[in-house]
């Protein structure tokens, strides 16, 4: 079995190229959360799950494949100022999993019956139970990370991110139970700092890698990310754009970062970590499919 760390877009692509292959759990970032029209949106969450239900829009990867958005374009006549746009039946899944959590439910519970109805086998854990936020620090002021990058569209100069809440964070029991039980750790193709720092400063998690084996697929090729805003995230935690940027923000733990064959020139060794390099730009289903091979019989022993 193996654990692998995940934001929503990047990861969730590699795990339907793995999902036929091997056993996983999933721990997911949570930082990204946010409360819209008085439900509990997690991003990252649904992502995976529809990703491994294989209901996710893959034009988008957010959101299920087919919905509507009635709902939101009512809220908006009404003079609502919702700005997330978010799908019929996608709200569904919020107001579902936000009132199994006014009922008493914890996140690690809700998750586990969302996914559960939704046909999906694999373990999907949020990394903690505490609340997080994500705030990035612009030129136009201080904004949650789904302002910034959905009011905003990314625009704003980045002058800084932190994590709201983050010292309150603890893993829980199941992602502590999985990462000790894994063979190994995988870091998908995910933000660096929006999406994986999160979860490595939550308490206990960090710990835990230092004594595991850990791989991560680069999201970064060449000197750009392959989508979003990681750029311009790692610059402002100073870390070079670059797969060196990426095992820099590693560099505790990690113990190979797989590159794409752009970056072969990295090829070899990093201080303590091993670089390889593979095709890692997943267009298609069997483009996900070869790296996830690609991963295991290089690293399953
Ligand atoms: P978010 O939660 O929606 O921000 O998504 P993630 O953090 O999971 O994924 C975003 C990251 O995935 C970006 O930094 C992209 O560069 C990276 N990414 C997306 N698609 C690919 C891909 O096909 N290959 C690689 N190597 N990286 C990818």
């Amino acid at each position: 079995m193996i654990v692998v760390l995940s934001g929503g877009t990047g990861t969730p692509k590699l795990l339907i190229g793995l999902k036929d292959l091997e056993d996983f759990a999933v721990i997911v970032n949570t930082a990204e959360d946010i409360w819209i029209s008085g439900n509990k949106v997690c991003p990252d969450i649904d992502s995976v799950i529809y990703a491994l239900a294989d209901v996710i829009d893959e034009n988008k990867w957010w959101g299920l494949r087919g919905d509507s958005f009635r709902t939101h374009e009512m809220i908006l006549k009404l003079g609502g100022d919702e700005f997330m746009a978010i799908g019929d039946l996608d709200r569904a899944v919020h107001i579902f999993r936000s009132e199994l959590l006014r009922r008493g439910y914890t996140l690690t519970e809700a998750t586990r019956k969302l996914r559960i109805s939704f046909g999906v086998e694999q373990e999907v854990l949020p990394m903690c139970e505490e609340e997080v936020s994500t705030m990035i620090l612009t030129s136009r002021g201080e904004m949650h990370f789904q302002e910034f990058w959905i009011k905003f569209k990314g625009l704003p100069e980045v002058l800084d991110v932190y994590f709201k809440g983050i010292e309150n964070a603890r893993a829980t029991e199941d992602v502590l139970r999985v990462l000790d039980d894994c063979d190994f750790v995988l870091i998908g193709p995910s933000n660096p700092i929006t999406s994986i720092m999160p979860i490595l400063l939550v308490k206990g998690v960090k710990e835990m890698l230092r004594e595991k084996f850990v791989i991560a697929v680069s999201p970064i090729v060449g000197k750009n990310p392959v989508s979003g805003p990681a750029g311009k995230f790692m610059r402002a935690k100073g870390y070079e754009v670059s797969p060196i940027g990426v095992v820099n923000v590693y560099s505790d733990f990690l113990d190979v970062l797989i590159v794409d064959r752009v970056d072969e020139g990295l090829v070899g060794k990093y201080g303590d970590v091993k670089i390889v390099s593979t095709n890692t730009i997943m267009k298609s289903r069997d483009d996900a499919r070869r790296l996830a091979q690609f991963i295991l019989k290089k690293f399953k022993t």
